[in-house]
């Protein structure tokens, strides 16, 4: 399926590849259509061997949380949004990459308009939430597959203790009639515990953020406000596909003046 996204640039010009990218300056705006997801468009930068890390890592923390939910632990509440209301993410450039890239393969108008400050957040967020935060949809979130790993992990994942075993607490939002249907109540169960409960552990917090971080060599794991680095990235993202435009498509290697 091809995919349009666009950036804004200062003056027209237009570059074709032989495999469909095609980008066209419109109103001072670059449009990106691509028969190609963002990853497999920039094969062989270091952007791509990011996204795919991030896809990896990702992979794992689903399959150690369906393992985790299959087991019988908590689920959360259908429509319930509470742990993003009132919250964003500080993310690290590899969760950044991931969502910028998401959004560019599957909503590449918003992200645009993200890219270029025309955005309007969803109304009727309470103060401080995050921007793809939608408080009318039972959803919530605008973004689910391209979510943050904090997202991920509220909920369904714990971290480690003094004595080096992992620990998990329900979240703090479930209520107390629910989390006892599940034989749970709201304190820190130890990994001991967790083993006879459910036979099984979530994953911790820390383990996912290393990964995270390893794909991010030289770096000591800085982060930002996703309001502020999902813009930038999504641009980065734009510029480096006009760039390398002709990469995959073994045509022009680069933006033309018109
Ligand atoms: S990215 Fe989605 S899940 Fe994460 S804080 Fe924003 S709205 Fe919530
Ligand atoms: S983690 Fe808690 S607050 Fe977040 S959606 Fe699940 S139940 Fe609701």
């Amino acid at each position: 399926m091809a995919r349009t996204t666009s950036a804004r640039v200062s003056s027209a010009f237009r570059l074709r590849s032989s495999h469909g990218n095609f980008f066209l300056a419109k109103k001072g705006r670059i449009h990106y259509d691509c028969r190609m997801s963002v990853q497999e468009a920039l094969e062989g930068t270091r952007e791509a061997e990011i996204l795919s890390g991030m896809e990896e890592s990702y992979r794992r923390i689903d399959e150690k949380q369906g393992a985790w939910k299959h087991a019988g632990a908590p689920l959360c509440i259908e429509g319930c949004g509470d742990c993003c209301t009132g919250f964003e993410p500080d993310i690290l450039e590899s969760e950044a990459l991931y969502l910028a890239a998401w959004l560019i393969d599957n909503e590449p108008e918003r992200a645009s308009a993200i890219a270029d400050g025309s955005y309007r957040p969803p109304e009727g967020r309470a103060q401080g939430t995050c921007i793809l935060f939608e408080p009318h949809s039972p959803l919530h979130c605008t973004a689910y597959g391209g979510r943050c790993l904090i997202c991920r992990l509220f909920g369904y994942a714990g971290d480690y203790g003094k004595d080096g075993k992992k620990r998990f607490r329900p979240c703090r939002f479930y209520p107390e009639d629910k989390l006892r249907l599940y034989g749970m109540e709201h304190r820190q169960y130890h990994e001991d515990e967790l083993r006879q409960l459910y036979g099984t552990l979530p994953p911790a917090m820390a383990d996912c953020m290393q990964q995270a971080l390893l794909l991010l060599p030289g770096s000591s794991g800085e982060t930002e406000p996703l309001r502020e680095i999902l813009p930038k990235t999504i641009r980065r993202l734009q510029w480096i596909l006009l760039c390398t435009g002709g990469r995959n498509g073994g045509g022009n290697a680069g933006p033309q003046s018109a």
